[in-house]
C-alpha cells in the first residue's frame, strides 16, 4: 500500500466513510481525499467530481498514479451533475463556503435518493448547511471540530431521518443550536470554546470600529453588535463551566 499524506481535516473526513461505500467527492480539487479512500482500503469506488479545469486535470493526474485507479472515475461537472442517480452511497462536500455545498446539495436534489450519508465540511457559514439539513430531512448523526495549522473546521455528518432528534432536550433553542451545533454544544470541546472566542474578538474590534461612526444608525447598530456580544459571552461562559 502507498502512504498517502494527507490534511487532518481530510483525515477526519474519510474516518466517517463508511468501509466498502462507493464515495463521491465533489470539488475534489487533486483529488486527495478521493485516493486516500482507496489507497486506506475505505472506499470500494471513488467518484471524484471537479468544476474547474485545472483541478480536474490534477485530479486526473493523481488518480492515474494509484494502483487502484480501476475503482476511480474523475469526472468534470458542476456539483452532483457528474453522479447518476443511485450511484454513490456517501457524499462528501469539503472546504467550502456552507452557501456553495447548500446551492449544490439543492441543485442536485434528484441524485439524493439512495445515499446513505452526507459528509459535508463547510469552511464558513456551518449554520445555512444546518438549515439545509433540517429542512431536507437529513439527521445530523456527527459533528466535529478541529483546529489545524490555527484554523477551525467544523465536519457535519447527516443520514436520512428525523432531523429535529439532536435539537431535543437541550439548554438552548433550535436557533441557537444551528449556529453552534447541537451535537457540538453536546461535547463542548475546548476548540469549540476557542472557536467561540475567536468570534467574539471579531466582533469586539467591529464594535470598537462602528462606534467610532458618526452615522445615525450607529446607536441602533451598536445595540445589535452588543446583544451579539452578550450571547456569544454566555455561550463561551457555558463552554468554561460545563465542560466534561
Ligand atoms: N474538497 C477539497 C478539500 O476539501 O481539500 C478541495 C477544496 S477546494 C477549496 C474547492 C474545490 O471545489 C475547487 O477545486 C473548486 O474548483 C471546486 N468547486 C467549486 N464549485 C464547484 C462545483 N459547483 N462543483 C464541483 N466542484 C466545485
Amino acid at each position: 500500500m502507498i502512504a498517502l499524506m494527507i490534511s487532518k481535516r481530510l483525515q477526519t473526513i474519510a474516518q466517517y466513510c463508511p468501509k466498502g461505500s462507493r464515495v463521491a467527492d465533489i470539488g475534489s480539487d487533486h483529488a486527495l481525499l478521493a485516493s486516500y479512500l482507496l489507497v486506506s482500503g475505505i472506499a470500494s469506488y471513488v467518484i471524484a467530481g471537479e468544476l474547474n479545469e485545472g483541478p480536474y486535470q490534477a485530479a486526473r493526474r493523481q488518480i492515474h498514479t494509484l494502483q487502484a485507479r480501476d475503482r476511480a472515475s474523475v469526472r468534470k461537472g458542476n456539483g452532483l451533475a457528474v453522479l447518476a442517480p443511485g450511484e454513490a452511497e456517501v457524499i462528501c462536500i469539503a472546504g467550502m463556503g456552507g452557501q456553495l455545498i447548500v446551492s449544490i446539495l439543492t441543485e442536485g436534489k434528484e441524485k439524493l435518493p439512495g445515499v446513505r450519508r452526507l459528509i459535508l465540511q463547510p469552511n464558513v457559514g456551518e449554520e445555512l448547511v444546518r438549515r439545509w439539513l433540517i429542512d431536507n430531512g437529513w439527521q445530523l448523526t456527527h459533528e466535529t471540530i478541529l483546529e489545524e495549522d490555527q484554523i477551525i473546521y467544523e465536519i457535519l455528518v447527516a443520514e436520512p431521518g428525523d432531523p429535529l432528534v439532536p435539537y431535543r432536550d437541550k439548554d438552548k433553542t433550535t436557533e441557537e443550536l444551528i449556529r453552534i451545533g447541537p451535537l457540538l454544544w453536546t461535547e463542548k470541546s475546548p476548540v469549540l470554546r476557542r472557536k467561540w472566542e475567536r468570534e467574539r474578538d471579531k466582533w469586539l474590534n467591529v464594535l470598537a470600529q462602528v462606534k467610532r461612526s458618526d452615522r445615525p444608525e450607529t446607536a441602533q447598530r451598536v445595540k445589535e453588535i452588543e446583544a451579539e456580544l452578550a450571547w456569544m459571552n454566555e455561550v463561551i461562559r457555558c463552554l468554561h463551566t460545563d465542560r466534561r
